[in-house]
């Protein structure tokens, strides 16, 4: 049968035909292969198919040749059998069913679909249509007809189970109106298809040919279909949900193509920018007259000509006088390449995110670490400050304030401990009491300023004759005591020759010109060299007694006519 078509057509219909197809081919490339939503793609297939049935019914009459006709008619069934399975595609997508067409399905229902649609073109053997006496109007139609019939049937009872399921379903009010819109669309198209059935093939011979009844029901359907489609926006929906998404974000957007025009800028962007769709915006001359960003932000500028390719994070402090409270809007602006495969450059998404709040929570806890560490710094002055008066008050409480030796009873808690250690170990040690011959004479003689200088001038002249370890103490009025350990009775007894001596020797100023004072000091002196332990039973009344000792070879030394020393030992 095709052979007897080709012959019958001119060979240069063929090259119009071939282009024709190629164009075709063309359509469908350029709106499968670019990203409009899958939505779209099932309805221009579905709405090619609707539209390729009146238009090939049309191209029947354009043509006297049979062979030509009958080929055109092929074609128009052909594009019925295609539109069932569209039909059930578009419904599917149309009542959110689109998850039922799996790779498996679509194979499954489109194989035995385009098989059928390539028969009815071929039509071998004439199963589909043969000419009587050779004439178009004359014509017989065979199994392969009613083939199709059944397989429109099968695709339309689908839909509408689909249709039907969705109604039931728990879908919104809107979807529900829009899916009952494809319900009636679908329905009317039955319907003209019924009565077109019948009156040009099953009653034929009852009626006149009428010309254009399903062809008039496709119009109708599709026209319900668009109603639809565009009363209830069904395409837009993805495009009001992405101007939702992008409206409702706290960040402001904005999308610019490669040559810096402003594809998309949200409402939240109108915050920082007022720039519209179609506006041209150099985003890093933007960037760069906001100057260098705050100091403690992390941000990096782009630089020539690679930078459109590379992520930028920028931080501004825009100085906003139309924001309520005039402060300074800290905003982090990130702008990331959108790329092809091939890193060709298409544009840049850049967001603008208000990061005032995180930055004034930074200012206040610097803020609050400064202030800490002053107080810390105030605290460490004043820990020092005590520190020093600690130590002053220990001073004082331990010297004492004329002549600037130790006190009696800081001697006395020393002596405590360290006496009967040294008496355990066996250590020696000495005590000697010492006072100022006629003392008394002096205050009344010069003062008593004189007589606390003689005082001050005496013990610091018997520091000097002292050791390190050895500890001076003022025990009363005019009266000291020296303790030494580790020292014999000898050692003992000659250092308080020497001290005697010395104290002898040394010219105290009186502040008067030409006058200056010697004084003399008699001692007693107390060593104790391996002395028991096991006399000791209570530290204090054995200190209490070594110092009576010494206080009484003092006394001796009074009496033995004053400026000399008595020694004593106790062992
Ligand atoms: P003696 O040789 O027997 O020790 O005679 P003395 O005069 O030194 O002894 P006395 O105990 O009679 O006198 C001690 C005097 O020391 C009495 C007191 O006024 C004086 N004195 C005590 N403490 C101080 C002081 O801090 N400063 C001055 N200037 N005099 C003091
Ligand atoms: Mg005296
Ligand atoms: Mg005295």
């Amino acid at each position: 049968m095709m052979q007897g078509w080709v012959k019958g057509l001119e060979s240069w219909i063929w090259i119009d035909f071939s282009l024709s197809v190629f164009m075709l081919g063309l359509f469908f490339y350029i709106f499968i292969h670019n990203p409009i939503t899958r939505l779209h793609k099932a309805y221009l297939v579905f709405h090619f198919f609707m539209l390729l049935w009146p238009f090939s019914q049309f191209l029947i009459h354009t043509t006297d040749v049979v062979p030509h006709q009958l080929f055109f008619l092929s074609i128009s069934f052909a594009a019925l059998s295609l539109q069932g399975l569209g039909w059930l595609v578009f419904v599917c997508f149309l009542t959110g069913r689109s998850y039922l067409l799996t790779r498996r399905a679509l194979a499954l229902l489109a194989g035995p679909t385009v098989l059928l649609a390539a028969l009815v073109l071929a039509n071998p053997l004439h199963l589909f249509v043969r000419s009587e006496h050779g004439v178009a109007s004359d014509r017989e139609l065979g199994p392969l007809f009613w083939v199709l019939c059944a397989q429109l049937v099968l695709f339309a009872a689908l839909s509408i189970a689909c249709i039907v399921s969705a109604l039931r379903g728990g879908t919104t009010l809107r979807h529900r109106k829009q899916v009952g819109m494809a319900l009636k669309g679908l329905l009317l198209f039955l319907l003209f298809g019924w009565l077109d059935l019948l009156v040009n093939v099953v009653y034929d011979s009852r009626f006149p040919d009428i010309a254009g009844i399903s062809s008039f029901g496709l119009a109708l359907s599709a026209l319900y279909f668009c109603i639809s489609i565009d009363r209830y926006r069904v395409f837009d929906i993805v495009r009001i949900a992405q101007q939702d998404i992008a409206d409702s974000m706290s960040a402001g957007l904005l999308v610019l193509d490669a040559e810096g025009t402003v594809l998309e800028a949200n409402r939240s962007l109108q915050r920082y920018l007022s720039v519209q769709s179609g506006d041209r915006f150099d985003l890093d001359a933007y960037l760069r007259s906001q100057g260098p960003p705050p100091e403690e932000a992390e941000a990096s500028f782009g630089r020539g000509g690679a930078a459109a390719h590379e992520p930028v994070l920028h931080e501004l402090a825009l100085s906003a006088p139309d924001l309520p409270g005039a402060a300074a809007l800290h905003v982090q602006v990130h702008a990331s390449p959108i790329l092809t495969g091939d890193r060709e450059l298409l544009g840049r998404v850049v967001t603008f995110q208000d990061v005032s709040e995180i930055r004034r929570l930074i200012e206040e806890k610097n803020r609050q670490n400064e202030m800490l560490q002053l107080r810390n710094r105030e605290l460490v002055q004043i820990q020092e400050e005590l520190f020093r008066a600690n130590l002053k008050l220990e001073e004082m409480a331990t010297t004492d304030s004329l002549t600037g030796c130790y006190n009696r009873r800081y001697l006395m808690q020393r002596l405590e401990q360290e006496v009967v250690a040294n008496v355990r170990y066996r250590i020696p040690f000495a005590v000697i009491l010492f006072d100022i011959d006629r003392f008394k004479g002096i205050n009344d003689l010069h003062g008593h300023l004189v007589g606390d200088e003689v005082l001050l001038e005496t013990a610091s002249a018997v520091k000097g004759m002292l050791r390190r370890s050895d500890v001076l103490a003022r025990y009363g009025g005019e009266e000291f005591a020296i303790y030494l350990p580790h020292t014999t009775r000898l050692q003992a007894e000659r250092l308080a020759e020497r001290i005697k001596e010395g104290v002898e020797a040394n010219r105290i100023a009186t502040g008067r010109p030409g006058l200056a004072l010697s004084i003399t000091i008699s001692l007693g002196v107390l060593s104790v060299e391996n002395e028991s332990p096991l006399g000791i039973k209570d530290p204090k009344a054995y200190l209490r007694e070594l110092f009576e000792e010494a206080d009484s070879a003092l006394y001796e030394a009074k009496g033995n006519g004053r400026n000399c020393m008595v020694g004593r030992r106790r062992a």
